[in-house]
C-alpha cells in the first residue's frame, strides 16, 4: 500500500511530482519524499506524515529538476518509521539512483541474507532497497531482447536485480539523466502513464494525472520495462509472460473510484458489486446507509436496483488524521465516533441497510451497528460489497493476520451476532469475480485462499 508518481522533462518536475503525489495521498500517509534530476545531481526529500503538510516551498526549492520520482509510505514490509520512508537513494556504480515502489517482495528476507553474506552492507529494513543494492550484483541479457545502443549500461543491470526479486513491484528508478519503470510480470499494483503536452508522467493511479490537467495516455503493461531519458521512451519486455494477478482488492477498497486501473474504472466495478449484492438480497429496509466513503459507490448501486433512498445516516470527520491519541480501554469506541457521526435525522425509526466495502475483524462494524442503533434506527442490517477475507496478503496490501480475520474464526452467522446485526449479507465470490472482464487475471486470494505466489515458509493453496 503505497502510492508512487513520476515526472520527465518538465522545468518544474518537482511541482508536478508535489501534486500528484498529494493526489494520491489516500495510498499512504506514513511519509512522502520527492527525488528530483537537473540532469546533472539527484537531489532528495522526505518527510514523515502528509504531503501537504510536510513538504514546504523551500523543501521544493531544494530539490529543483526535470525529471522527478515521488512517493506516500504506508508501510508493509520494514520498520514503519520515517528511516524507511522514500524514494531510497544510493550511490552505485552507475552514478546517484533514487527508487519509488509500491508492492511487496516474497523473498525478501532471502535476498537480504543473500546481500548480507556477500558483504554487501544495507542500510534499511524495506525490500525496496534491494530494487538498488541488487544493480551492481550482475547483468542479465534475456533471450530475444534487442537492446538499443543507449541503454546497454542500465538495463542489463536492472533486468538482472528484477530477475532476482519475486513478488509485488510497481516501481520507477530515477537515474541523473533517466528514467526506467517497472512492473512485475504478474502485474499486482497498477501503474499508468500520462501525458502533459511533452512531459511523460506515470502515477500508481489516474486520479494522479487529473490534478495536473494531463491526459491519461495506456497502462505500463505487467513485465513491461520502460527507459526514458531525452531521446524517448523505449519499452523491453526482458521476461517470460506470466499468469497475471491484478489486485481485486484495488477494485474493492484501496483505489480512488475516480481511477482507472486494470482496465476499467474503478466506480464502475465498485458500483457493480453493489448492484449484484442487491440482486442477490431480499431483505425489507427502508434506507440504504453507506459507511463513508469507501461504501458509498456500491451504495449507489445497491439503492438504484432495489429503488430504495440513499440516505447519508453516517457522517465522515475528514479531519481524523492517522496519528490522534490512541483511546484508552474505557474510551475504545473513541476511534470510530472521531470518524464517523450517526445522523439521526434519516435513521430515527428506520429499518437501515448499512453497506461496506468490506469487513476485515469486525470491530468497526460492530461499532458502526450499534452506533446506528443508538441513533435511533428500528433494525440495521449490514451488507459487505465483498466476500468474507479469508486470508492475508502478501503482495502489498496492510491486512491483518490470519488469526486477526474474524471470518477465519467464526461462520456468518456467528459473525453476524458478533457486530449486532439483525442480519448480514456478503457479496459472493462468484459475484465478485463476474465484475471484471477476465477474473482469471485477477489475484483474489484474501477471498479465495488460492495464492498467485508462493511464500518461503507457508503453506499456502496456490492457483
Ligand atoms: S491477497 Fe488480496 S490484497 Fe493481496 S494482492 Fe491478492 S487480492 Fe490483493
Amino acid at each position: 500500500m503505497c502510492g508512487i508518481f513520476g515526472v520527465f522533462n518538465s522545468e518544474h518536475a518537482e511541482k508536478y511530482a508535489f501534486y500528484g503525489i498529494y493526489a494520491l495521498q489516500h495510498r499512504g500517509q506514513e511519509s512522502v519524499g520527492i527525488a528530483a534530476s537537473d540532469f546533472e545531481r539527484v537531489r532528495c526529500i522526505k518527510k514523515p506524515g502528509l504531503v501537504l503538510e510536510s513538504i514546504k516551498g523551500e523543501d521544493l526549492q531544494n530539490v529543483r529538476g526535470y525529471s522527478a520520482i515521488a512517493h506516500v509510505r504506508y508501510s508493509t514490509a520494514g520498520d514503519p518509521g520515517a528511516v524507511n520512508a522514500q524514494p531510497i537513494v544510493k550511490e552505485i556504480s552507475l552514478g546517484t539512483c533514487a527508487v519509488v515502489h509500491n508492492g511487496n517482495l516474497v523473498n525478501y528476507p532471502q535476498i537480504r541474507a543473500e546481500l548480507q553474506r556477500e558483504g554487501v552492507s544495507l542500510e534499511y529494513s524495506s525490500d525496496t532497497e534491494l530494487f538498488i543494492s541488487l544493480l551492481d550484483r550482475g547483468e542479465l541479457y534475456p533471450k530475444g531482447v534487442d537492446l538499443h545502443p543507449l541503454d546497454r549500461g542500465i538495463l542489463p543491470k536492472v533486468f538482472y536485480a528484477l530477475s532476482k526479486v519475486r513478488g509485488a513491484y510497481s516501481l520507477i528508478y530515477l537515474f541523473r539523466e533517466s528514467m526506467v519503470v517497472a512492473r512485475d510480470p504478474m502485474g499486482f499494483r497498477p501503474l499508468l502513464m500520462g501525458r502533459l503536452r511533452d512531459t511523460l508522467l506515470f502515477a500508481s493511479e489516474s486520479c494522479a494525472f487529473d490534478i495536473l490537467s494531463a491526459e491519461l495516455w495506456r497502462e505500463v503493461k505487467p513485465g513491461e520495462v520502460l527507459v526514458v531519458d531525452k531521446h524517448g521512451i523505449r519499452s523491453y519486455f526482458p521476461f517470460t509472460h506470466e499468469r497475471r494477478a491484478f489486485c481485486i482488492f484495488e477494485l474493492v477498497y484501496f483505489s480512488k473510484p475516480e481511477s482507472f486501473i486494470f482496465g476499467s474504472w474503478v466506480y464502475n466495478v465498485r458500483k457493480r458489486m453493489g448492484e449484484l449484492l442487491a440482486i442477490e438480497d431480499s431483505v425489507e429496509v427502508d434506507v440504504v446507509v453507506p459507511v463513508p466513503d469507501s461504501g458509498l459507490v456500491p451504495a449507489i448501486g445497491y439503492a438504484q436496483v432495489k429503488g430504495l433512498p440513499l440516505e447519508l445516516g453516517l457522517i465522515r470527520n475528514h479531519y481524523v488524521g492517522r496519528s490522534f491519541i490512541q483511546p484508552t480501554q474505557e474510551l475504545r469506541d473513541i476511534k470510530v465516533l472521531m470518524k464517523f457521526n450517526p445522523n439521526r435525522a434519516v435513521l430515527e425509526g428506520k429499518r437501515v441497510l448499512v453497506i461496506d466495502d468490506s469487513l476485515v475483524r469486525g470491530t468497526t462494524s460492530k461499532k458502526i451497528v450499534s452506533m446506528l442503533r443508538r441513533a435511533g434506527a428500528r433494525e440495521v442490517h449490514m451488507r459487505i460489497a465483498s466476500p468474507p477475507v479469508i486470508g492475508p496478503c502478501y503482495y502489498g496490501i496492510d491486512t491483518p493476520t490470519r488469526e486477526e480475520l474474524i471470518a477465519n474464526r467464526m461462520d456468518i452467522e456467528d459473525i453476524r451476532k458478533f457486530i449486532g446485526a439483525d442480519s448480514l449479507v456478503y457479496l459472493s465470490l462468484e459475484s465478485l469475480r463476474s465484475t471484471v472482464e477476465s477474473p482469471q487475471e485477477y489475484c483474489d486470494a484474501c477471498f479465495s485462499n488460492c495464492y498467485p505466489i508462493s511464500v518461503e515458509g507457508r503453506a499456502l493453496r496456490m492457483f
